[in-house]
């Protein structure tokens, strides 16, 4: 590891930290935490302090038992948004049952099982996720809205785009914390914002990307403004998307590479994506959660809608990137902000790898944008749609037993029943789009 008992107690006693964060994330991809103060850091070090998670919402309930929390040392870090005197620093923590025993249900325990499989056949993967955010303004109440005054498009400059001190803020603030921010730029949405990380270890991705939301609201609110990630608050600009750029290193090198390729792309890189494509329908409860995220996968706004690669068309699920020797990656363009990254990444993964070593072969390149193709052209290349509600999303996740195998039978169980609540919740709704259409007409 990084960091011994020993310097954590020491860097702790320089900067003074008053309060540490133990904090985990639930299966529904919401961190949570507990606040202890400096006198009990050894206890936590000592894997001691407990949750009741009976009363957790996403937590396994008929066995009511405490959980315990074990920091994970190397994610020591200190808050820069909280006090500079009595500073606080936070842990990510694994989470043990009584016995003595990881909780399956943890979805970094998820992650970590994955990527110990893969390291067993040694490979280690390197993700890069792009994440994109609204930063809207709040009304006289303080309470978010969706309004946005600011005009600026893809990439511009201030003075248009109001947020960029915002953004400025928030770039320094990660790399306070020792993120290392490959880019920052102006999506294509007025107001909204795009972080891109650098390839790194998945796991400490994980980490970081749930770190990275708590940071960009709070700095977001500091300038008066409010930063979501919902994956489309506005039905008629783009939503924010979550794409993942992905790569398999074997021995140091990037198994994706073969120059030999008209792509330069490796059997391993078309097995690894074909793996992605066969599982995408059963997995995409997970990679696109909410009711809302549907509303973003729908043609016109660049995320993708069906089951496609392409190495040059932005509207496809799998875009390769022909890049340069290290710079060979898969990315994968549906999932969004809302999604639980330890369980993407577990997924991506383990799809990924399921391809490789079964063979598949990946279906024929999209050459053309997938709007230029006709409902039966779709149906004779055998495009198939990704799911349109998260009720079909739902449905796909059992058609698929791999996701269960892979997830675990009682996570899953636990993960469905949250999200059927959910939809049916969304489905007694009764919306402004039925009143408008239905309530002078029938
Ligand atoms: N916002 C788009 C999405 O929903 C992506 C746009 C882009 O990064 N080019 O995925
Ligand atoms: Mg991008
Ligand atoms: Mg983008
Ligand atoms: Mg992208």
């Amino acid at each position: 590891g990084k960091y011994t008992r020993e310097d954590i107690l020491r860097m702790a006693e320089e900067e003074d930290v008053e309060f540490i964060r133990l904090q985990f994330t639930d299966m529904f991809g919401t961190m949570k935490n507990i606040a202890i103060p400096f006198g009990k850091l050894e206890k936590a070090m000592d894997n001691e302090c407990v949750i009741d998670a009976s009363s957790m919402e996403s937590f396994y309930r008929n066995e009511e038992e405490d959980m315990y929390l074990h920091p994970d040392l190397d994610t020591f870090c200190i808050l820069p948004w909280r006090p500079q005197q009595g500073k606080v620093a936070r842990f990510i923590c694994d989470i043990y049952k009584a016995d003595g025993t990881p909780y399956k249900e943890s979805p970094r325990y998820i992650l970590q099982e994955a990527v110990k499989k893969a390291k067993e056949k040694g490979y280690t993967f390197k993700v890069n996720p792009e994440c994109e955010f609204f930063l809207f303004h709040t009304d006289d109440n303080g309470a978010p809205t969706t309004l946005t005054h600011e005009r600026a498009g893809f990439m511009d400059l201030s003075p248009v785009d109001l947020g960029e001190n915002a953004r400025r803020d928030i770039v320094l603030t990660l790399e306070e914390m020792g993120y290392e921010v490959a880019s920052s730029h102006h999506e294509i949405a007025p107001g909204q914002h795009e972080i891109d990380f650098t390839m790194s270890d998945v796991m400490e991705t994980a980490d970081k990307l749930m770190t990275f939301k708590v940071a960009v609201r709070t700095i977001a609110k500091r300038h008066g403004l409010h930063a979501t990630f919902m994956p489309k608050p506005k039905a008629e600009v783009n939503g924010s998307g979550m794409h993942i750029n992905m790569a398999l290193y074997q021995d140091g090198k990037n198994v994706f590479e073969d120059p030999a390729d008209r792509l330069g792309l490796s059997r391993e890189a078309y097995g690894f994506l074909a793996g992605i494509m066969e599982h995408i329908r059963g997995m995409t409860a997970v990679f696109n959660p909410l009711v809302n995220s549907y509303k973003r996968l729908v043609p016109g706004f660049e995320a993708p809608s069906d089951v496609t690669w392409s190495a040059t068309q932005r509207t496809a699920l799998v875009k390769v990137c022909r890049g340069m020797k290290e710079e060979k990656t898969i990315e994968l363009r549906s999932p969004d902000p809302s999604a639980n990254p330890y369980l993407v990444f577990a997924l991506c993964l383990e799809a990924g790898i399921h391809g490789m070593e079964q063979g598949m072969e990946a279906p024929a390149e999209l050459v053309k944008s997938i709007r230029e193709l006709s409902e039966e052209e779709k149906k004779e290349q055998g495009i198939q749609a990704l799911p349109e509600n998260l009720s079909v999303a739902l449905f796909e996740m059992e058609q698929d037993p791999w996701v269960e195998e892979t997830l675990g039978a009682s996570f899953l169980e636990h993960y469905k029943k949250g999200k059927r609540k959910e939809w049916k919740s969304y489905m007694k709704q009764v919306s402004e789009w039925e009143l408008a259409q239905y309530l002078y007409q029938i």
